[in-house]
């Protein structure tokens, strides 16, 4: 048996795999356990209260030594965060693929997925915890910033300045909230109840302030309103109590959302009970932990619903907070929408999505270098040009340098291939791993999150995040997953992801010509198949076939 350790990818060119594409895989397997990364390393925990990177630390061991090892024309079979097999393939096949979570459908509940790991047989993967492309905080951020930049487009004159946001969730993910905010120049209240998710915020300068009460945190925030400046504000506390009470204090909030680990009520605290109680709580009694957790969510979302009918901007922020309430018994908690119809989809449907990238190198200046050739790729953008200079500035790397921003199809393929050149040139030290979250414009069937409110009604059709894989491994990317369950908890979605390593080599830029262009392409057809107008017209435009539209 092997026990919990400090893990860091190692640095540099020197490579202990037989090829970059395996020692890319290993890097990031590694990476995600990083404790600058990782939220829970010690547990496997990458983030998303319990998305791991692998089953138990014999897994983990297991996966190193196999991916060291692994040759040019062989693949590794990992079943939820355990390696099962090592099978011969061929040089364009994924040199991992992984399969995290999954259930047939009858059986995907949380007390049979609970039961199976407490067996040993499946563990949670998360979108990127379980296939190795995590990359901190800042992989949340550019889609947080693009969220609130966008409630800011269509509600606020392009500016979050002079208005006041309420949210709560610190962590991995909801740890984005504020410094998203503030880049759109606004003012945000941040609840959680953890004072180290605070601190660990305000130490990476996510978060700007902890006030020492609501009063204080009250005043704070309607000062720098009224100056209009950018300021966030970290609140102890627990949701469920303090947004009912700002509500009835008649806090004056122009927008509400949430990112506790709603999706996992054994991840949310229910109201009396103290913080340091919780896990043992949870552990000992979840079925009455859990249904404390989901009478406290009703009583917090009840609150947003009545934010909303006093005129506040209030949507959904993917983590299932509306359906826990529901089936608390509160019939009013779809009243707001999810971020995604009220403002991703537009996106989705010209295949943009969360493109990402980390250099294997470790030298921050490789993500410069990227920079560069993003704002000389695409000088037209100018939203891209704003996140990626502030990205530049305010983004505090968290373990190998790295680097996102929403690109859509025909623009990604054109980046990948811009990095491998300068891998292949020496711009770069090292090679550039390129993948993306699993929230992306194909690759997802989640009706409470992605694909909520469908056109066409396919809300759970999950058949596309399949294919999506399908393509990504026919298409020659380096490692592929399918998921079940990522942001929104057990049998609510099915998802896949793709990383593809540019390793400067002429067969990395055929392979991420083809990934890069069929894996957004699965986001233009998903919605022009969905009778998305937009999505259609950018199918026309930029030649993505649609088999049904021919002829
Ligand atoms: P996390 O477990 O790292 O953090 C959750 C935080 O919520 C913790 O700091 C915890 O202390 C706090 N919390 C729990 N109950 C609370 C309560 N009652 N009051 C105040 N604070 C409370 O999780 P994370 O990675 O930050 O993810 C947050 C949620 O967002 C998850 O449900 C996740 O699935 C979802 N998510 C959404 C997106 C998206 O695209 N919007 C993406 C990924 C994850």
């Amino acid at each position: 048996m092997t026990g919990p350790r400090p893990v860091r990818a190692p640095r540099g060119t020197e490579l202990s795999a037989q090829g970059w594409q395996q020692e890319a895989a290993l890097r990031m397997l590694q990476n995600n356990l990083d404790p600058e990364v990782a939220e829970h390393p010690d547990k496997l925990v990458v983030y998303g209260g319990t998305g791991k990177a692998a089953r138990d630390w014999n897994s983990f061991d297991a996966m190193v030594r196999t991916l060291r090892g692994l040759k040019q024309d062989e693949t590794m079979l990992v079943q939820s965060g355990r390696p099962v097999g090592v099978m011969q393939t061929h040089e364009w096949a994924p040199r991992v693929l992984i399969a995290n979570s999954n259930l047939v459908g009858d059986w995907a509940t949380w007390e049979e997925f609970r039961r199976l790991e407490a067996l040993g047989l499946t563990m949670y993967g998360q979108m990127t915890a379980g296939s190795w492309i995590y990359i901190g905080t800042q992989g949340i951020l550019q889609g947080t910033y693009e969220t609130f930049a966008a409630v800011a487009e269509k509600h606020f004159g392009g500016t979050l300045a002079g208005t006041v946001t309420l949210t709560a969730g610190l962590g991995g993910m909801g740890g984005a909230q504020p410094l998203a905010v503030t880049m759109n120049g606004g003012v945000v209240l941040c609840v959680d109840c953890d004072p180290r998710a605070i601190d660990r915020r305000i130490e990476h300068r996510y978060l700007d302030v902890k006030a020492d009460s609501l009063d204080h945190a009250l005043h704070l925030a309607t000062e720098a309103r009224d100056a209009r400046r950018p300021l966030s504000i970290g609140v102890l506390g627990n949701a469920a109590d303090l947004v009912p009470q700002l509500l009835s204090m008649g806090a004056p909030i122009d927008i509400v959302t949430d990112q506790t680990s709603a999706h996992d009520p054994l991840a949310y605290l229910p109201t009396g009970v103290d913080f340091a109680d919780m896990a043992a709580y949870a552990a000992e009694k979840p079925a009455e932990f859990t249904q404390r957790a989901r009478e406290s969510m009703a009583r917090h979302v009840e609150a947003m619903v009545g934010f909303q009918d006093a005129g506040a901007e209030v949507f959904d922020y993917g983590n299932s907070i509306r359906g826990e309430a529901r089936l608390a018994g509160y019939d009013r908690a779809f009243a707001f929408p999810g971020f995604v119809p009220a403002y991703i989809r537009p996106l989705f449907c010209e295949g943009r999505g969360p493109f990402r990238w980390a250099a294997l190198s470790g030298d921050p200046a490789d993500i410069a270098a990227t920079d560069r050739a993003i704002l000389d790729l695409f000088p037209e953008n100018e939203s891209l040009a704003r996140w990626i200079r502030l990205a530049g500035e305010r983004v505090h790397f968290q373990g190998l340098p790295a680097r996102i921003c929403w690109l859509g199809y025909g623009e990604r393929d054109r980046a990948g291939e811009r990095f491998n050149e300068m891998v292949a040139d020496g711009t770069l030290k090292a090679p550039i791993v390129i993948g993306r979250d699993h929230l992306d414009c194909g690759s997802v069937a989640s009706p409470y999150r992605e694909t909520e409110a469908m056109l066409d009604g396919s809300d759970a059709i999950a058949d596309w995040p399949l294919l999506n894989a399908m393509v990504n491994v026919a298409s020659g990317a380096s490692w592929v997953s399918i998921h079940h369950g990522g942001g929104v908890g057990i049998g609510r979605s099915l998802h896949a992801g793709q990383v593809t390593v540019a390793d400067g080599t002429p067969l990395a830029a055929e392979k991420i010509r083809r990934v890069l262009t069929n894996d957004p392409g699965m986001g233009v057809i998903r919605h022009v198949d969905a009778g998305y107008d937009r999505a259609d017209e950018v199918a026309a435009d930029r030649g993505v076939r649609v088999p049904m539209r021919e002829g």
